[in-house]
């Protein structure tokens, strides 16, 4: 028996797949969402007897009342995992509606719609874990990136006021802030742009989607009982922050 339920989103690749994977080595159950069915299965299979895979959209409101219902009906969750996220660049004069606002919807409207219905449990528990996955682009602000970084620098405000809020109820909430790690969302950016995120990255070294899960894990566990409304960046250095 696992002894915590969490919800990662995102959990189909990149590093919520090793957010769930890192989780479910450490007896929790893990409800790992994709935005498909085959996508669900898949993460059905790769975490075994340690959890399941369910389909959400986390900007439509549908799907997430959906999948919110059938966590809800099975389990008590009190740790939840926010990393689902898209980026869809462009320079602003360039950037249409349509794309600020999908990026605004997934990566910052959909933890309002997601840590709502959870906290019920949590506060029942008195015990709960709330993680956003962040950016370094919150702080840094990157060209071509305003609506991503916008969302991620609201991530980052949001976390702190809701920490101040639960706190007293024996629930933390923290963001983590990856720097360049290497995911299908990064897989695309070419060599020269790689180059010179690389030059500014005092590890010299894009990082692994494993070592972001690692900080998510202890996040996610007692022994962060002490660490609420902050922001853990995990960037080889980058920034010097
Ligand atoms: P990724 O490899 O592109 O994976 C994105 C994940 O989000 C997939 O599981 C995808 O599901 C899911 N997703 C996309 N749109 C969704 C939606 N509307 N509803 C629900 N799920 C959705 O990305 P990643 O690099 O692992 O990024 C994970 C998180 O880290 C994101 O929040 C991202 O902004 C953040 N981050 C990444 C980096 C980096 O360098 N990679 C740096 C800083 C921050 P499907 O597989 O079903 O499409």
């Amino acid at each position: 028996m696992s002894s915590r339920i969490a919800l990662v989103t995102g959990a189909s690749r990149g590093i919520g797949s090793a957010i769930a994977m890192r989780l479910a080595s450490a007896s929790t159950f893990v409800y790992g969402s994709a935005t498909s069915q085959e996508g669900a299965d898949r993460v059905s299979e790769m975490l075994g007897d340690s959890g399941t895979g369910i389909v959400l959209q986390v900007n439509d409101v549908d799907s997430v009342t959906a999948a919110v219902e059938q966590v809800t009906s099975e389990a008590n969750l009190t740790i939840l995992v926010n990393n689902a996220g898209v980026t869809k660049d462009n320079l602003f004069l360039r950037m249409s509606d349509a794309d600020w606002a999908d990026v605004i919807q997934t990566n910052l409207v959909a933890l309002h719609r997601l840590c709502k219905p959870f906290l019920r449990g949590m506060m029942r528990e008195r015990w709960g874990r709330i993680i956003n996955v962040g950016s370094v682009v919150g702080r840094m602000g990157n060209a071509g990136q305003a609506n991503y970084a916008a969302a991620k620098a609201g991530i980052e405000g949001f976390t702190r006021s809701l920490a101040q809020e639960l706190g007293s109820r024996g629930i933390t909430v923290n963001c983590v802030a990856p720097g360049f790690i290497e995911t299908d969302m990064t897989a695309s950016l070419d060599e020269k742009v790689k180059e010179q995120l690389l030059a500014r990255i005092p590890l010299g070294r894009i990082g692994d989607a494993q070592e972001v899960a690692e900080v998510v894990a202890f996040l996610a566990s007692e022994h962060s009982s002490y660490v609420t409304g902050q922001t853990i960046a995990v960037n080889g250095g980058m920034l010097g922050y």
